[in-house]
């Protein structure tokens, strides 16, 4: 029986900065590229068609790629463990190569029973640490300089030319779910994914883009072209965190003028592996809020509230033109997605579990360490002593960030013709009004769900009358122990 290593693909989908990768080509045995599409993960409710299709699409770039090396990704729509086991009726495997996932508890349980598989087959499973997160922390102490130590060591050189694939018999692997996406289309508007296209957009960002980045990073229509956009390429590994990191070192040298966006630019870097490492720690923020004083309210969920919310119907513009677009683009700013989730747990006083998974589903770039980690922040229920009951006001941030309503009557057509201050309130509608604009309010455009003063005046005392027991104090105290992290990155 022929001895293979298999090198397992996970959300790394790129072919350079490959820790796995370069593991594999320097061992003596020939090597088998798999990826798997896990029932068991697709069928979660934050998961939805556009992310398979981009990961998909990474494959087929990795595909193209590989074919001069005459190597060839076998992916599976099956689970894990079914699929080794067919394997190892044909080959010894000596080692299994992957990045470490930091996923839901589906896929850590599936990491659990791999790892006891592999030691009942004598099969090394080899995992690397990704984008420096570490697995097991008690605190954070020394952590940023682990991470900054790791963002500046030279990227992994993988060297294809070594490359020994294994090719599989597709009739031995029958009903196994092998699939063959070479030659799928995908139509769609969202970003297309791919290691090639990653680089587009990071090149293009940090030579280009990059000049209004600070300016618009807030502004709901702009930021979709100053901003970087590189998030989906991160999540699905098409770029590891060091590399862009050093791109933008590199960069930010050539561009003194600039310093302020690369600084807040480089601090979002930093952000992203910090999110990742806290839920790492506290896993179980899939489930329940990380500071338990807030356990005692928001327990009730209100399926009209909710409905309106994600479908775009709550009567408040802004909120309803973002999650519109958020829907139909799989993408929106920082500020927004922050918005949205306000308005949804303090504005409309729901639980966050009752809108992570629509926006998972809904972002391009969903990754569970920061989706969660900015659903508790934005909910108020993270508890670090940094974190203030932020409560955003929708018609202010639509004054402030989107000033004549364009984004606003693009995403809802049926406020076009009226004047601009009342597509940021429509509710303040005369009258006289309706007959000029040919608009009726609670026809062509829903009343708003609550008065967005009253309702933040409310959820702000009861939050904050629940922060002031002594329980909560403890508990602050407790997660900001755990979880603080140096000042210079982190953000009230
Ligand atoms: C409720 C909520 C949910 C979110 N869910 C996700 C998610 O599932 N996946 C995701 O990648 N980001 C998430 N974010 C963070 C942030 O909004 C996006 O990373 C950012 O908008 C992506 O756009 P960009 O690549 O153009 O960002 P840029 O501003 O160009 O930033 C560059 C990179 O830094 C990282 N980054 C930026 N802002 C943050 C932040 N606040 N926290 C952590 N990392 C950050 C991202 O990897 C991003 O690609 C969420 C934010 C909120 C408020």
């Amino acid at each position: 029986m022929e001895t293979i290593n298999v090198l397992w693909f996970k959300r790394d989908l790129r072919l350079y900065d490959h820790a796995p990768l370069r593991q594999a080509l320097e061992s003596l045995y020939a090597t088998l590229l798999i990826f798997f599409f896990e029932p068991s993960v697709i069928q979660l409710a934050e998961h939805s068609e556009r992310h398979w299709i981009f990961a998909k699409e990474s494959l087929q770039d990795l595909q193209n790629r590989l074919r001069p090396y005459q190597a060839h990704i076998y992916i599976f729509e099956n689970e894990v463990i079914p699929v080794f086991k067919r394997i190892l009726e044909k080959y010894k495997i000596h080692a299994v190569f992957s990045h470490q996932e930091i996923g839901q508890k589906v896929t850590f349980d599936r990491d659990k029973q791999f790892k006891k598989f592999c030691q009942a087959a004598q099969i090394q499973w080899i995992e690397s640490k990704k984008d420096g997160v570490l697995r097991g922390l008690k605190n954070r102490e020394g952590w940023n300089e682990q991470w900054v130590a790791t963002m500046q060591t030279p990227t992994e050189k993988v060297n294809l030319t070594k490359l020994k694939a294994v090719h599989l018999e597709p009739s031995f692997f029958e009903n196994y779910g092998l699939l063959n996406i070479e030659n799928q289309k995908f139509t769609h508007d969202l970003q297309k994914g791919g290691e090639t296209l990653a680089w587009r957009y990071l090149k293009s960002f940090t030579q280009e883009r990059i000049v209004n980045y600070a300016k618009h990073l807030s502004k709901p229509a702009e930021s979709r072209k100053s901003c970087s956009r590189i998030s989906p390429y991160l999540a699905w590994g098409n770029l590891s965190i060091r590399q862009v990191y050093q791109v933008m070192q590199a960069e930010k040298e050539k561009f003194p003028f600039l310093q302020h966006a690369f600084t807040s630019f480089e601090s979002r870097l930093h952000w992203h592996c910090h999110y990742i490492q806290r839920f790492e720690m506290e896993c179980s923020m899939e489930f329940k809020n990380l500071h338990p004083a807030f356990d005692a309210v928001r327990q009730e969920v209100n399926p009209e509230y909710v409905h309106a919310w994600q479908t775009g119907r709550t009567g408040i513009p802004l909120v309803d033109a973002c999650m519109r677009c958020v829907n139909a683009t799989g993408y929106l700013n920082f500020r927004m997605r922050a918005m949205l989730v306000s308005f949804l747990t303090h504005h409309l006083f729901q639980p966050w579990q009752a809108g992570v998974a629509h926006l998972a589903r809904q972002f391009l770039d969903y990754e569970v360490g920061i989706h969660f980690c900015q659903f508790q922040m934005q909910a108020s229920t993270m508890g670090t002593a940094s974190q203030k009951i932020r409560i955003y006001n929708p018609t202010k941030q639509a004054e402030d960030h989107d000033p004549e309503a364009k984004f606003i009557k693009t995403w809802l057509p049926e406020l076009q013709n009226l004047p601009t201050y009342l597509a940021y309130e429509p509710w303040k509608i005369t009258h006289l009004e309706e007959h000029l604009y040919k608009f009726k309010l609670g026809i062509d455009y829903p009343y708003p769900l609550v008065d967005i003063e009253e309702s933040a005046r409310k959820a702000r005392d009861t939050l904050f009358e629940i922060s002031k027991t002594d329980f909560a104090k403890r508990e602050t105290l407790r997660i900001t122990q755990k979880h603080s992290m140096p000042a210079y990155i982190a953000f009230g």
